[in-house]
């Protein structure tokens, strides 16, 4: 089984090979820098059946396997990593993020989500420089104005020391230049989880409690408490 984002569902479910990979005829197989065909790397595809039981449909995973390798193509075939058709961009929503920054974290996702791991996190590292800007931080360095967003209890200590933790694990959210560091699927992964989890704290869990604070004033003024507010003036919903 191989694990991936179906690109018809948008969920992330188990693929059923249904199909066992056959080799692909040359013209197809990469080049290499000669423009020449890479004889050393053979193109399989196979054909995958998603697992979520409102979907079932299929999709094609291939790669290129070495010469090298011993075994059948069918045992070799990798569980991660395949490149997938058909793929689809999930753009999820940020309410009450400022509406550029949280833009730019949707775009992140759909990067991320078409296997585009470089891409994302170059915007997730955005959305953190603008987000500290917003809040009117203006110290050089990423990591720097997630401290800084910590020392103004913007953010916990928790968050800032866990950007700490991925910045050890090897990629970060405050890596300097993006150009040449290899980013894998899961480094990316990590650190767009540590994006959204700081747009929350930032944005979004504050907007939440703020509206919960604004309904009991407004119940209070109401009357009654736990009574629906009387529609406003002008007959709109309130
Ligand atoms: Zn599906």
């Amino acid at each position: 089984m191989a694990s991936t984002i179906c690109g018809w569902c948008g969920d992330r479910t188990h693929m059923t090979m249904v199909l066992g990979p056959y080799e692909l005829p040359q013209a197809v197989w990469p080049v290499n820098r000669h423009g020449s065909t890479d004889m050393d790397w053979p193109v399989y595809m196979a054909a995958f059946k998603c697992s979520n039981e409102n979907c079932e449909r299929l999709s094609i995973g291939w790669t290129k396997l070495h010469t090298s390798g011993a075994g059948h193509a069918k045992d070799r075939f990798p569980r991660s990593d395949l490149e997938w058709e058909p793929v689809t961009a999930r753009r999820p929503d940020f309410p009450d993020v400022p509406d550029e920054i949280a833009a730019t974290a949707s775009e992140a996702h759909a990067c991320l989500s078409i296997g585009a791991a470089k891409g994302a996190v170059a915007l997730a590292r955005a959305v953190v420089e603008a987000t500290a800007k917003v809040k009117g931080i203006a110290s050089n360095g990423i990591q720097s104005k997630i401290n800084a967003l910590r020392d103004a209890q913007i953010i916990s200590p928790l968050t800032a020391a866990t950007s700490e933790r991925i910045r050890q694990d090897g990629n970060s959210i405050a890596h300097g230049d993006i150009g040449e560091e290899p980013i894998s699927t899961d480094d990316a992964t990590a650190i767009l989880e540590f994006m959204d989890a700081l747009l929350d704290e930032v944005f979004q869990r504050p907007a939440k409690l703020q509206k919960l604070q604004q309904r009991s004033v407004e119940r209070k003024a109401g009357g009654v408490p736990g009574q629906a507010m009387p529609p406003a003036p002008g007959g709109g919903p309130a």
